[in-house]
């Protein structure tokens, strides 16, 4: 039954359907879960995505040939009922549900449980095998509510600006920026977007969801709202120069491991906000308890731990490498987590 979906050197795959999922390398018919890089990329014949992913998918893979459906939308493929669900990870994030011969499997991509209001809302689904990420799949990774999160990133701009200091915050460009600039009270002053975030801004515009109003973070907009402006950047951009011509400016930034001291040290960060685009230890129990599945397949981030504990409870979780990433930053040793003021 688990060969409803196996692992290849091109990642994951279903013989019966023949097609791949967040595939690498050559391939045929791929369905992608979500336009980030280490999963939506190039080499496939043909695409299968949500009609909220296509445009992320076609301006990261350019003119490739793209099917794109409909959550809740049955497609049938060499008679294996295909559906994608919603994840909860980014705009048009899709979990892959496979149903074959009474068998049901679900591959999640990536996916949280945190209200976000730049996608829908992730939608558990009762499966035999569920396959999952565990990006902070550690005890010390919880969540705080994502309003109070909010509420402390307004009220560090309100103070910057009392202070005429630019507010500077790093954000990964796709799905992190957006939810950020969702939340953000406008009223405190102007929003500038780097240059790599106003792309993808524009394609949450187009697919409707709401967001405040935004200006490019160009050198003269730099010293016209200097002091009061909020900038949000992709973390690579707060290491070079750039950040320069906002001086003075206090550094933040919004990532799931903010939970981690050390890690905040080392981005030079004044103010870390723990915002994440992945479940936390909690959350991740939670729905693979709510999936009622009887074989857990683990992707990446720390699947031993997690293959170690549900074997422990007596589930079947076994451990698939894949070269998923991590589209918050980049993963920590767990030995290095244990200065982490969560584990306390
Ligand atoms: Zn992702
Ligand atoms: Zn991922």
């Amino acid at each position: 039954m688990d060969d409803l979906i196996t692992s290849t050197e091109n990642g994951l795959y279903c013989p019966a359907g023949d097609f791949h999922i967040d595939a690498w390398g050559s391939v045929g018919r791929n369905i992608v879960t979500h336009g980030h890089s280490d999963h939506a990329r190039f080499g496939a014949a043909s695409y299968l995505c949500t009609r909220q992913s296509a445009p992320i998918l076609q301006k990261r893979l350019g003119d490739v040939s793209i099917d794109a459906r409909d959550y809740g939308d049955v497609i049938d493929i060499n008679g294996v009922r295909v559906s994608l669900h919603p994840a909860g990870h980014i705009l048009g994030s899709a979990q892959v549900r496979i149903e074959h011969r009474g068998q049901i499997c679900v591959a999640s991509g990536d996916y949280k449980r945190q209200p976000d209001p730049t996608c829908a809302p992730f939608e558990p689904i009762r499966c035999h095998t569920f396959i999952t990420e565990c990006t902070f799949g550690l005890p010390i990774f919880h969540w705080t509510d994502p309003t109070i999160v909010m509420a402390d990133i307004n009220a560090w701009w309100r103070d910057n600006h009392a202070a005429g200091r630019t507010s500077m915050l790093a954000a990964y460009s796709l799905g992190k920026a957006q939810r950020v600039l969702a939340g953000l009270d406008a009223s405190t002053g102007p929003i500038l977007l780097h240059g790599a975030v106003v792309p993808l801004v524009e394609l949450y515009r187009q697919a409707g969801v709401t967001l405040p109003p935004t200006e490019h973070a160009s050198v003269e907009n730099a010293k016209l709202h200097r002091g009061r402006a909020f900038v949000i950047a992709p973390p690579g951009a707060l290491n070079s120069t750039w950040v320069r011509k906002f001086a003075p400016f206090s550094l933040g930034a919004a990532s799931g491991w903010m939970r981690v001291r050390g890690f905040r040290r080392r981005k030079a960060a004044d103010r870390g906000f723990v915002l994440s685009d992945h479940v936390d230890f909690d959350a991740l129990l939670q729905t693979i308890k709510e999936t009622g599945a009887e074989h857990v397949m683990a992707t990446h981030g720390y699947t031993t731990v997690l293959a170690r504990l549900l074997n422990d409870r007596g589930q079947r979780c076994t451990i698939i490498n894949t070269r998923f990433g991590d589209d918050e930053d980049e993963p920590i040793e767990p030995a290095a987590l244990a200065e982490s003021e969560g584990a306390a």
